[in-house]
């Protein structure tokens, strides 16, 4: 007897947690040290998680033992709506918030409402590949739309436009973007909300990095913007508060909520499927909200995300072919790699082979759902002498790399 997977996975890539991971593993097996830059796990760079979240935590631990509500526990669903109230989303109330064991969760629930067998769902290209994944894991049809790198990365309004049609249900928008790390200016995320007005679209935003911005860069959030259009707005805890691993999200529902209610009913029943996210965690929600803002002084001049981003972005544009366009917000650089110069015509190889070679694990621009072999993806997370080092051997290994 032989168990095969399901077709429903058909087509379902996921390249972050993919098999150059094997291969990373094989060699940490065989005892050598890896340098792993390809998941956004601030834990594994030094970042420790803020205090009076752990110690909320442990304070809640003893009576977080029991299933809470589905959609979450009131007091962490009340900071979250006090929260997007303050940033000026309309009439948000705790009914219009569901907790999750992180955003991954409650994007797989959200795109799983929504989508029938055949349903399109805008969404960018490059993007983080979980959108499209569950588009594709919901019998949907992911469409991806061109975010323009020599316009800062922003999306091309006038191809997401081209691209919607009789069967597009919504629009993915993640801002600030993994992987380029633009910060859409107003005027675009305008642009998008009126796409979705015209065409009777609902918009998921994609927001979990929208503390994390350098140089004064201001974050639009589209639910703000668009109070007459129906947003999802999702966010968590992993990457402003830097502990991924509690599995700690949120979303926010706004808009005309009268034209979602039965969209809303089965998004609480898939809720109610999984009974709810873990408790604890849930608890850590209130204290990180409540709390001092921590990631405002790593994102300042002299803080150490800002720092890095600068190091990455400086020492990344100094490699012969590669260019980079300056990361104004998240955790990543997304750096092109001139064909002209290093003709690449299969990234994930060359990232296997800069694994093998330098042991250092970067994510392929094609896990990304980006079209081309040219770029790849590297974290701003480590130490900004360690990313020096690592982009520096990184450009020695290009300079001798040539694809047969
Ligand atoms: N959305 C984006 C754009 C991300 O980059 C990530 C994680 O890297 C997630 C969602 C998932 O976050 P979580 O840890 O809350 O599941």
């Amino acid at each position: 007897m032989e168990f095969r997977q399901s077709n429903k996975l058909n087509g379902v890539c996921y390249e972050i947690r993919g098999p150059v991971i094997e291969q990373a593993n094989a060699l940490e097996e065989a005892g050598h040290s890896v340098l792993r830059l390809n998941t956004g796990n601030p834990a594994l760079f030094g970042f420790e998680a803020p205090e009076e979240i752990v110690q909320d935590m442990i304070r809640m631990l003893p009576q977080a033992h029991g299933y809470t509500d589905s959609r979450g526990v009131l007091s962490a669903r009340r900071a979250v709506a006090q929260r997007y109230q303050a940033l000026g989303v309309e009439g948000v109330t705790v009914d219009d918030v569901w907790l999750g064991n992180g955003v991954s969760e409650l994007i797989t629930m959200a795109v799983q409402a929504l989508v029938e067998d055949g349903d399109e769902v805008l969404v960018p290209a490059p993007d983080f590949p979980l959108w499209t994944a569950v588009v594709t894991l919901s019998g949907g049809k992911a469409v991806h739309y061109v975010c323009d790198e020599s316009a800062e990365w922003n999306p091309d309004l006038a191809d997401m436009e081209s691209r919607i049609t009789d069967r597009t249900k919504a629009i993915v928008l993640i801002n600030p973007n993994n992987p380029t790390g633009a910060v859409y200016p107003k005027e675009i995320v305008e642009g998008v909300l009126d796409l979705a007005r015209r065409h009777g679209l609902m918009i998921l935003a994609d927001e979990i990095y929208d503390q994390i911005l350098y140089d004064d860069e201001v974050h639009h959030s589209a639910a703000a913007l668009g109070p007459d259009v129906v947003v999802l707005t999702f966010s968590g805890l992993s990457k402003t508060y830097r502990v991924a691993g509690f599995r700690s999200g949120w979303l926010v529902v706004s808009g005309p909520r009268q034209h979602a209610r039965d969209y809303l009913e089965g998004l609480q029943m898939l809720a109610s499927m999984r009974l709810c996210a873990n408790a604890p965690a849930q608890y850590a929600i209130q204290a990180a909200l409540g709390g001092r803002q921590s990631i405002r002084e790593l994102t300042a001049p002299g803080g150490r995300l800002r720092e890095q981003r600068d190091r990455a972005w400086e020492k990344l544009n100094e490699i012969p072919g590669v260019s980079c366009v300056k990361p104004k917000g998240a955790l990543y650089a997304f750096p092109r790699i001139d064909p002209a110069v290093h003709p690449i015509v299969d990234d994930e190889r060359f990232v296997l082979d800069l694994l093998l070679r330098e042991k250092i694990q970067v994510v392929q621009g094609t896990g990304f759902n980006w079209a081309r072999p040219d770029h790849f993806r590297i974290l701003t997370l480590p130490y900004a002498d360690d990313l020096e080092s690592a982009i520096g051997r990184i450009g020695r290994f290009l300079a001798g790399y040539r694809q047969a």
